[in-house]
């Protein structure tokens, strides 16, 4: 299927080193892509490298903390370098922390701004004259039902993963002319290490998630591979600006 095929492409997945990145991370290496994954945690990282290579990929990880602006600019110029030209960013690294409004810090809300957010907006902005200059590109954004809905323990979580979606949405308009797509997947409630936390702090939460979830389950990292390879191939060359929920259906059920 060559409208799939992602031969001589290469990608940079932030967080792509576990969970839902390393979902979608997997799903590109089995199209073609050489495939960057860049997080913190190096072992995690050369874990995630080799899983990739195993897979048939060639695939390299880059240590970043995406808080830091900086690194996120040198990440892509190292990522474009190696490989000699970057088409497909994936921004996913992301991290939450589980609160009432009023009990935020300053500080708190600056972190998740800046891991959530600020990280895609300076990758994005990194990555758009090496997409220009090969022609095209493909940004895919996480957000989140918190993108959607509403929660009472997840303010300044919300507030980047509604960011995130809109930001996606004017970088479309500003990039199409390049042939540069820039989209959001919406995941649901997905079995995670992040998940992990929010089970354990949200009580009642893994139930009622199944509960409402028509297709009666958690999702799972491997239900990423596919809308990664479909957005970040020539098949969704006429898609762009859209949030694609992926949630066994969460969003819809009344
Ligand atoms: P994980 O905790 O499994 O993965 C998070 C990833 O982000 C890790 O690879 C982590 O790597 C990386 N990361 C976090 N902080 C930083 C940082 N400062 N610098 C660089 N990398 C960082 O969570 P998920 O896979 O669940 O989450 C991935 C994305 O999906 C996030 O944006 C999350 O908000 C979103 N999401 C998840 C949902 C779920 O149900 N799981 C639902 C909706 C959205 P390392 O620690 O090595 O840096």
């Amino acid at each position: 299927m060559t409208m799939f095929d992602l031969t001589g492409r290469v990608a940079v997945v932030t967080g792509g080193n576990g969970g839902i990145g390393l979902g979608m991370a997997r799903g590109l290496a089995q199209a073609g892509a050489t495939v960057v994954v860049a997080a913190r945690n190096a072992a995690k990282s050369a874990k995630a490298v080799a899983e990739l290579q195993a897979l048939g990929a060639t695939a390299a990880a880059i240590e970043v903390d995406v808080r830091d602006d900086a690194a996120c600019s040198r990440l892509i110029e190292d990522a474009a370098g190696r490989f000699g030209r970057l088409d497909i960013l994936v921004n996913n690294a992301g991290t939450n922390l589980r609160k009432q409004p009023q009990e935020y810090t300053v500080a708190e809300w600056r972190e998740l701004i800046d891991t959530n957010l600020t990280s895609a907006f300076v990758c994005s902005n990194a990555a758009y004259p090496h997409m220009k200059k090969g022609g095209g590109g493909k940004i895919i954004n996480i957000g989140s039902m918190m993108s959607i809905f509403g929660a009472s323990f997840s303010g300044p979580y919300a507030a980047t993963k509604g960011g995130i979606v809109q930001m996606a949405r004017a970088m479309a308009c500003a990039w199409a002319k390049d042939n540069i797509q820039v989209n959001s997947v919406l995941p649901g409630w997905i079995d995670t290490e992040l998940t992990q936390g929010a089970r354990r702090d949200v009580q009642g939460l893994q139930e009622r998630v199944v509960a409402r979830t028509p297709a009666g389950r958690w999702g799972l990292p491997a239900d990423f591979a596919g809308i990664a390879v479909f957005l970040a191939s020539p098949a969704s060359d006429f898609v762009t600006g859209t949030a694609i929920p992926v949630d066994g259906g969460y969003s819809i059920q009344a």
